[in-house]
């Protein structure tokens, strides 16, 4: 199947051995380095091999227009918020909302509290109880339109585990405040990202005849991007974050990935395999990662351990969720003997669950009445379980040899 593939010279540097190759992470995790370059030829060919590919074929793509009217919401904790605002008021046009009138320089100070908060960046509407600008409070709620959030509350103002961009949530740490305002001074002017999603509603199973059937994208979903429309569902591109889960579940291939294409994946694997095969290599094993987490650790591996295998040939992917069946089948047809799929992230977001600082796991544990040490300990046995699973399948994998 995989017979019949151009695989013309390597590009320039991937001859390069891992133990040639400057300090830059990136450089290293995407040329494949290892404590073993011999060993490496086959992959190290195999993968420069991928510049041969024609680039994938433009997708559209999403703008945001944001001109800086920030919204900082002080919750209890007012003289943080008052610090904050002022330190973002020199770029931005900031109004400050608390219980009470917090004035300061530069600032617009509002008295009342938020009922709803929907949008993303650039399109944020706080309807608010009890507006005050001065002139005494409003008898009814009121509209008001903001580009950026950021949140000095107790809980979040968004459900859904990945809240829209544009919206921050103020961390208790202060470095992390300040890097977080950093971001903030600079997210004004128009923005673009991948439409990372494709929809063919003739195709879709969510309802016939108001009989409901699937829901699998709506709920796998983490930014609530996804919603019913009738006998089809629809999808906000501003709220979608491009993690690909909603076409790894969908069951009928109405949601698809674009980010890349599934064809233009395979087209990689098959000529990542090919060519691995073609240039003497053996039993290769594909290992997705994602392009941030996921790459700095494998990078670290390179940098600071043995790095991967020789066999293992790294492939970038967005967001792992995306790796569904219709990768995994096709890299075995290609030619490989394993399919890794990692997934390091997940690791800190099981850590959410017991997180203090969650707004989240605060909130559902406040609406359901359990106390955060009471969450502690049923929640503290469950995880020592999972990790002593996870050491002995790991350990079990190194004594295989898997
Ligand atoms: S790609 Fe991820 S974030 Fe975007 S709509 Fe699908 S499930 Fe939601
Ligand atoms: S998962 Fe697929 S079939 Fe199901 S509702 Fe979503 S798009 Fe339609």
């Amino acid at each position: 199947m995989t017979e019949g593939l151009e695989v013309t010279a390597p590009a320039d540097g991937a001859e390069t051995h891992g133990a040639e190759i400057p300090g830059d992470s990136f450089m290293l995790e995407s040329w494949g380095w290892t404590s073993n370059p011999d060993a490496c030829e086959p992959k190290i060919h195999a993968l420069a091999s991928l510049l041969n590919l024609e680039a994938p074929g433009p997708i559209g793509r999403v703008t945001y227009q944001s001109k800086g009217n920030a919204l900082v919401i002080a919750g209890r904790d007012e003289s943080r918020a008052r610090t904050a605002a002022l330190a973002l008021a020199a770029q931005l046009h900031v109004t400050l909302l608390a219980p009470r009138r917090i004035e300061g320089s530069g600032l617009t100070a509002w008295a009342g509290s938020i009922r709803s908060l929907t949008g993303y960046l650039g399109e944020f509407t706080a309807t608010l109880d009890a507006l005050d600008t001065g002139t005494g409070a409003a008898a009814k709620p009121v509209e008001a339109k903001f580009d950026l959030v950021l949140d000095f509350g107790d809980a979040s103002h968004f459900a859904m585990r990945q809240p829209p961009q544009g919206y921050y949530r103020a961390p208790a740490d202060e470095a992390r405040l300040g890097a977080m305002l950093e971001e903030m001074r600079g997210a004004v002017g128009e923005f673009e990202k991948p439409r990372y999603f494709a929809y063919r509603e003739n195709i879709c199973a969510h309802s016939r005849s108001g009989i409901e059937g699937c829901n699998a994208c709506i709920e796998i979903c983490s930014t609530q991007a996804i919603s019913p429309d009738g006998d089809h569902v629809k999808v906000d591109p501003h709220l979608c974050m491009g993690c690909g889960a909603c076409s790894t579940v969908c069951p009928s291939g109405a949601m698809s990935y674009q980010f890349p294409r599934v064809a233009d994946r395979g087209a990689q694997m098959k000529q990542l395999l090919s060519a691995y095969r073609v240039a003497g290599g053996q039993t290769p094993c594909l290992v997705f990662h994602n392009s941030t987490d996921g790459r700095d650790l494998l990078a670290a591996a390179a940098t600071e351990g043995p790095g991967l295998p020789a066999h293992a040939l790294p492939m970038d992917a967005w967001h792992v969720a995306a790796v569904g069946l219709d990768l995994l089948l096709p890299a075995i047809a290609f030619g490989a003997r394993q399919v890794v799929v990692l997934a390091y992230q997940y690791g800190a977001g099981l850590m959410e669950l017991l997180t203090p600082t969650n707004g989240a796991l605060m909130a559902v544990t406040a609406a359901a009445g359990v106390k955060y040490g009471d969450w502690l300990k049923f929640a503290v046995p469950l995880f020592g379980a999972l990790l002593a699973l996870s050491a002995v399948a790991i350990v079990v994998a190194i004594a295989l040899r898997i």
